[in-house]
């Protein structure tokens, strides 16, 4: 494994001060400003595989892959001719083409539950767009949410978010007005008790529950046993849906998605990030007795002008194409096993509290004395600034975690035996770091 220790990062440094002056914070995410970390975000340059180049010419193991969609690795051979190709024909129509029928029935025949679906642009156009259909349907109001997980940032689902808005310590942002955010109730993911409560209480007045089957938004967090399936009858009992929130676990947990893994039946479905295999794609859909409500059909309005575009629409559709072949996941899904227990056994040889969650191929890692992590609660009492000692001392060695402890890891096919045994190395020389 030819990955150097970092030597250099005065590029980045400069382009960071640069980015300041134009764009706020530097970043045009808030996670990337490496706020909840310290230093200077590493601005990059290329990609390939499982590997990232950055502007100052030094490379990593990238264990982010765009926050989920690189599930192939970087630029995939085929993935990238079929762009190429579809470049020469065209853009964008603002009009219908095949490559959209194609991607909606590709979908609709793999995902159980989508019996129709709409094209967005991003997951957070895909979870507000599913609120409003849930609120038209049951003519209701209020949504349940859970602390800890992030539906995109639209003003409904921005009431106790996850990851970037965690990090910054703005559970509710500023600009929310509290009219809307008084119709989102928020409750303790995994908690079950909680959840039969509330409904025994406020049940004919709630549209929908929206809900990340497996949380990759405060770190990763699956559901306990019981969890999913008391959502669905509480949804079923009181005539109010139940929005599965795949923007991440879509085709990552399961081939077939996270609902479908544990076996429990959304009435709305949002994908995102791999569904565009890297292009700004999101989705919506579920039963066609609802989604049929959406105009044109219906009346509930949404729309998009670059929505199905046809250069998303193909890559999408090569990505998903190459994943859902048989036997591709299980290799994947087993080295990212491989790589949690490696790092765990990593810091076991070092006396260090810490463990690990894995959902197929999302992972995470905890700086916590807990033996399984499955709460907020304990996501947030893990240990902050072992989490930063330790995450940079990874990425001088070349190894790119996500920069801030409330984010999933995510594996993808192109990630190598010699990748992930380069990394719990790496692990053993920064938990050896932090007993000093
Ligand atoms: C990333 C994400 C979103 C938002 O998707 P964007 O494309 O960033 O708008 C929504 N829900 C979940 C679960 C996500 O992980």
């Amino acid at each position: 494994m030819n990955l150097k220790s970092k030597k250099t990062d005065y590029k980045s440094k400069d382009l960071f001060k640069s980015a300041k002056r134009s764009i706020p914070g530097g970043v045009n995410s808030p996670v990337r400003a490496f706020k909840a970390v310290g230093g200077t975000p590493v601005f990059f340059e290329k990609a390939k595989g499982a590997y990232l180049f950055d502007v100052d010419g030094n490379k990593y193991i990238d264990y982010i892959m765009s926050w989920g969609p690189m599930l192939l690795g970087h630029g995939h051979k085929t993935v990238v001719n079929t762009i190429k190709k579809q470049v020469d024909k065209a853009l964008t129509f603002g009009a219908p083409t095949e490559l959209e029928v194609q991607l909606a029935e590709k979908i609709c025949s793999i995902v159980p539950g989508m019996e129709m679906i709409r094209m967005v642009n991003s997951g957070t156009e895909a979870t507000m767009s599913a609120i409003r259909l849930a609120r038209a349907y049951s003519g209701r109001d209020k949504i349940v949410k859970f602390e800890g997980c992030y539906h995109g940032h639209s003003d409904s689902l921005l009431v106790k978010a996850g990851s970037g808005a965690l990090t910054m310590g703005e559970p509710s942002s500023p600009g929310v007005p509290e009219c809307l955010a008084a119709h989102t109730i928020t409750l303790p993911y995994n908690d079950i008790s909680k959840v039969s409560n509330l409904f025994d209480q406020l049940g004919s007045q709630i549209a929908a529950i929206i809900v990340e089957p497996v949380v990759g938004n405060m770190n990763c967090i699956p559901p306990i046993p019981g969890f999913l399936e008391k959502l669905r009858e509480c949804c079923t009992k009181h005539d109010a849906l139940l929005i599965a929130d795949e923007v991440m676990t879509g085709f990552r947990v399961s081939s077939k998605g996270a609902m479908a893994h544990y076996k429990v039946s959304p009435d709305l479905i949002c994908l995102g990030k791999v569904i565009g295999g890297g292009l700004p794609v999101g989705a919506f859909g579920g039963k066609k007795s609802i989604m049929e409500l959406i105009s044109p059909s219906g009346s509930v309005y949404q729309a998009g002008t670059l929505s199905g575009n046809p250069i998303a629409m193909a890559c999408g559709l090569a990505t998903i194409d190459l994943i859902t072949k048989e036997d591709f996941l299980n290799p994947v899904i087993e080295n990212t096993k491989s790589l949690c227990e490696g790092l765990s056994q990593a810091a076991k040889n070092h006396n260090i509290s810490f463990t690990t969650n894995q959902a197929g191929t999302m992972w995470g890692y905890f700086f916590s004395t807990e033996a399984k992590v499955t709460s907020y609660d304990q996501v947030m009492a893990c240990d902050t600034d072992k989490f930063k000692r330790f995450y940079h001392s990874m990425l001088d060695q070349g190894v790119y975690f996500a920069p801030a402890s409330f984010e999933a890891g995510f594996m993808s096919s192109a990630h190598t035996k010699e990748d992930i045994d380069y990394t719990i190395e790496a692990a053993n020389k920064a938990f050896s770091a932090l007993q000093n």
